[in-house]
Order: structure tokens, then sequence, then C-alpha cells
């Protein structure tokens, strides 16, 4: 009752300036606390008691494990959950089938609540189990944890939505998944078909192994992903070989050139290929070669002419093959640039939260897994929490005032959406530090206590920052104030892909057709287990006798 009462005065004092209700709330604010921050405080405890949903969605999608512009089950699933709460669904949102959108609310401000969801080709692996281990061998598996995200969003979303109805808080939210994030396939294109135009901010939540956000200039590279298709002549490779034209001659050769180029290339940039096609049997001259490459780099000027000098080494293997060749955009992402004044506003309610208590469980499997993946640091899971990240631009003290020069690294598309409107990545930890990435490793934890813990622990901070967006409205102003005068001012959003490219919501398709009736099997059922470990009849922690001792070993030299 008491709690209702002050919300109400919190809305109140927001939609009038009647003196009584000041007054009223000044004594409030004396008397208890700030009716904000009692708001806040009930957003934390009831994302507190949706844990076991959070539990659920996380080990549910888990137990899908797929690939980008494939995650189907996922989409049906987490779709369903929300209408089933209230929201209203848009699905096959700018061309891809398993992308859709879902609002509830009313009115301004309009947030958007977003995060990955799909998952890494080859790292199937059992969860709580610290050494290889797969579910099913060679099958995809949730080896970056965007199992997480979106279980962390809709408890926080549906924490603040309860209030918001209560105490008639106007407002939208909008939660929308990371398609294809994996292959950076998504982002630009909902951004270019103009599905954020309306959205004053965007909170993104991606898995880490601390709580934590950062603004400006994150430091990483942006990337266009682009694959080349020569096409040559076929013939007899054995009976008339000085008939054939071959593809595969055509992409060799591009790669080759790419990599004498490489000693030649700005430092910060960042390049990798794949052969997605290197022809059909050997005595046959492979009529068709593709070959699948990622430029990165820190700029948009810098990615293009990357990309300018990949055309060069194509067009040179396509002159000494007597080839043809096309190219087909299949991804691209801006380097990141993330919003001061909502990531200063986050980092108040991620002191205010803390990391997670983690029990001796959650750390000996985390220590297990370190030694398993001999890892620089055995340090087990993160207890001392990060500071706000700074822009990678900002001038360093201790360097007499230089800017620290970033040298790159990963690239994801929520940059796309970073440069459309003020967006943040709130980062939570649930997953093990000093992993590799991308790998059968990251995904240990992710259908455990671990990734249970962090997932509460960031929904809260999402709800409780939603709650100060909501009820103080020169956050957001502050926010554009920041995107328009600072982040833009110089630097303008040109998509990298154009307006004739589409989304490749092909890839993927037959690796998840191949492998998904044997991981159908493995489809959590929380209606007969409690949680994802005890479907799967594994012990947590699961680790090995050597590890065991190893950690003993250490503990004894007080590691
Ligand atoms: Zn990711």
């Amino acid at each position: 009752m008491k709690r209702t009462l002050l919300s109400l005065l919190g809305t109140l004092l927001l939609t009038t300036a009647a003196p009584t209700v000041i007054a009223q709330t000044k004594r409030a604010k004396k008397a208890l606390i700030d009716p904000i921050e009692q708001l806040k405080q009930e957003a934390a405890l009831s994302v507190e008691q949706s844990a076991k949903l959070g539990q659920e969605i996380n080990d549910m999608l888990f137990s899908f494990a797929e690939l980008g512009f494939q995650e189907e089950e996922t989409a049906r699933y987490l779709t369903g959950l929300l209408e089933k709460n209230g929201f209203t669904i848009q699905r096959g949102i700018a061309g891809m089938p398993t992308a859709w959108l879902a609002i509830w609310g009313n009115g301004k401000p309009v947030i958007a609540l977003g995060s990955d969801v799909d998952c890494i080709p080859k790292a199937s692996q059992k969860p709580g189990v610290a050494y290889h281990d797969p579910l099913v061998a060679g099958a995809p598996g949730h080896g970056e944890g965007h199992n997480s995200g979106q279980a962390l969003n809709i408890i926080s979303a549906l924490a603040v939505k309860k209030i918001m109805e209560r105490d008639k808080i106007p407002g939208t939210l909008v939660l929308w998944p990371g398609v294809a994030e994996e292959l950076v396939g998504a982002k630009a294109y909902f951004v270019r078909d103009g599905y954020f135009k309306n959205v004053d901010a965007c909170i993104f939540t991606h898995v880490s192994n601390n709580l934590s956000v950062s603004y400006g200039d994150a430091g990483n590279n942006g990337l266009i992903s682009v694959k080349f298709l020569f096409e040559g002549q076929a013939a007899h490779a054995a009976g008339a070989p000085w008939r054939g034209k071959s593809a595969l001659d055509a992409v060799e050769l591009m790669n080759v050139g790419w990599n004498f180029r490489r000693e030649h290339l700005e430092l910060t940039q960042r390049s990798h290929y794949v052969i997605s096609d290197g022809g059909d049997q050997p005595n046959v001259v492979p009529s068709k070669a593709s070959v699948w490459y990622y430029f990165r780099d820190r700029s948009y000027p810098k990615i293009k002419r990357l990309f300018d000098v990949g055309m060069k080494m194509a067009e040179g293997a396509s002159l000494m093959t007597d080839t043809k060749f096309t190219y087909e955009v299949l991804g691209s992402a801006w380097p990141g640039h993330f919003n001061q004044p909502i990531a200063e506003t986050m980092y108040e309610n991620i002191k205010k939260v803390g990391l997670p208590t983690w029990d001796a469980n959650d750390q000996l499997l985390a220590k297990a897994t370190q030694i398993e993946m001999e890892a620089s640091k055995i340090e087990g899971l993160a207890t001392k929490l990060d500071t706000i990240g700074l822009p990678a631009d900002m001038p360093v003290a201790s360097m007499g005032g230089q800017i620290m020069r970033s040298m790159g690294g990963g690239s994801d598309d929520i940059a796309d959406i970073s440069w459309a409107l003020p967006t943040v990545v709130l980062r939570y930890p649930s997953n093990i530090p000093n992993l590799p990435g991308h790998h059968w490793s990251n995904a240990i934890s992710m259908a455990t206590p671990i990734a249970h813990k962090g997932i509460v622990a960031g929904a809260k901070v999402e709800a409780m920052t939603l709650i100060d967006m909501l009820m103080k409205p020169e956050i957001i102003k502050k926010a554009w104030d920041y995107y328009r005068d600072e982040q833009t001012k110089e630097m303008e959003y040109t998509p990298l892909v154009g307006p004739k490219d589409f989304p490749a919501t092909y890839l993927n398709k037959e690796i998840m057709t191949e492998y998904k009736p044997s991981l159908q099997k493995y489809y959590y059922d929380p209606a007969k287990y409690p949680t994802y470990l005890e479907q799967l009849g594994i012990s947590y922690p699961t680790i090995s006798e050597t590890q065991r001792a190893k950690i003993k070993e250490l503990e004894a030299k007080g590691k």
C-alpha cells in the first residue's frame, strides 16, 4: 500500500506541479526514500521474483542451439511468450523470417530492448561440464552465450511493465532479437528499413564476465562481409585440363594476393576468409568456387578502402585465370559508439546491484574450465565490479594527454543501431573469464547457475535504468543532445549495405537441416525438469580429477 502511494506520488510529480504534491513528495523523501528510487527497488525485487522464468528462457534457447537466420524455434518460443504477456508481435520484419518486434505500451518514450539470439557453428557442448563433451557432435552450440540476453530483457521488461500498468506511466517498450549477429547480418537492415525510426533510445544486452557499460568510441572494428563467386569452365582434369578454367585457382590466387598485400595494410585492420566452395571432386576442373571475406577496420572510410583492395585482388585473380566473378555483400557492421548520458545513468544502477554472489560450485566450474583452456589466469569468476568503460579516443593523463590508439578487434552490428539513435550495451556476468570466445568452452556456463545469476543481476540493472528513463525525461533529452552534438557532429552514418543488398537468410540452412533432428531430442522441457542440467542428468559441476587436483594445488599456493 505504502509502495503504491509513493509511486503514485512519483508519477504525479512528473505530470503536475501542484504544490501540495511537491510538499507531500518532499515529506515522503525525508521520511523514506526518493519515490523513483522506491520504484527502482520494486522493479529489482520483481526481477528477482522472475528468476525462474529467466532460467527457463535461457535454458530453452540454449537447447534450441540455432545458427544465424535459422532461429525458428527461438522466434516461435519468444514471440509466443511475449504475446501471452500482452505484447503485440510483428513477425518476419526486414525480410527475415526469424526477426520480430514485440511492442507494448503507449506513447513516449519508446525504448527498445535488444539482444542477439544466434549461436556458433560446431560449438555444441554439455552445460556444467568443464571439458569438451558435445551434446551433439559437430552441431552448433551457444559458444557465445546468445541464449541469455532475451531472458534478461524479458524479465526486466515484465517487471517494468507491471509498474507502468499499475501507475499508468506512459511509455512504449519494444523488444527485438539480434538475428544472425555472428554473420553481422541483420541490424543494418533493421535501420535501413526504418524499424528504429520512432525509437527514443535502445538498451542492448550482451553476455560478458562482468557487469558493465561503456560510452563513446568503443574502440572495436566495423566490417563488411563479402563473398566472391568465381566462374570458369569445367573439363576432365586429367584428359583435357587445357580446356578447363579453374574457379578454384582464382580463389587461391585471390587469397595469395591478399596475403601478400596484408603486409602493407594498416595495423588496425583484421581480415579473414573461408573457402565456402572449392569445387566438387579432383577430376573435374572446378567451374565454380567461392571465397568469403570479412574486411574489418576502425572506421567507415577505412573499411571501404579495404573492400576496394579486396575487389582488386578478385579482379587480378579473374584476369590470371580467365574466369569471371561476382560478389555478394552478406553482412556489415559499423564500429560502435555508445551514449554517455544513458551509460552514466546505467552505471549508477550497476553500482547499486553489484556482482552476483557466486558459490563454491560456480567457482569450481569456472576454474576447471580455465585450466582446461590453458587460460592466462586461473582466477575463477569476477568478484570485483568493472569500472565504467571509457571512450577509446579519450586522452590518457599518464600519456601526457595523448590518445592511445585502439588496435581494433571484433565487431557487432549493434553499432549500426548505435549510429541511428542513442544506444548502450549492458554487459552482464553469465560467462567465464579468459576463454577464447566463439568456442565450445564459452557454452559451458551458459545453462548453469552462473548464467542464471548473471541474467538476474543484468535484468535488475536494466529494469532500474528503464524506470530512470521513464520517470526522468531529461535523460532521453541529454541522450539526444550527446548523439547530435558529440557523436554525429563530424561523422555521418552511411550504411555499408546498399539499397540493392538483401539479408542473406539462406545462410546456415543446410547445417541446421542436418543437425536439427538430433538437437530436437534435447530440447528443454520445463514442465518436466526444473532446470536443463537436471534434464540432461548432469551433476553440477562436472570436472575431471586432473582439474580438481590442479585447483587444490593452486589453492595450496594461495591462488
Ligand atoms: Zn555476441
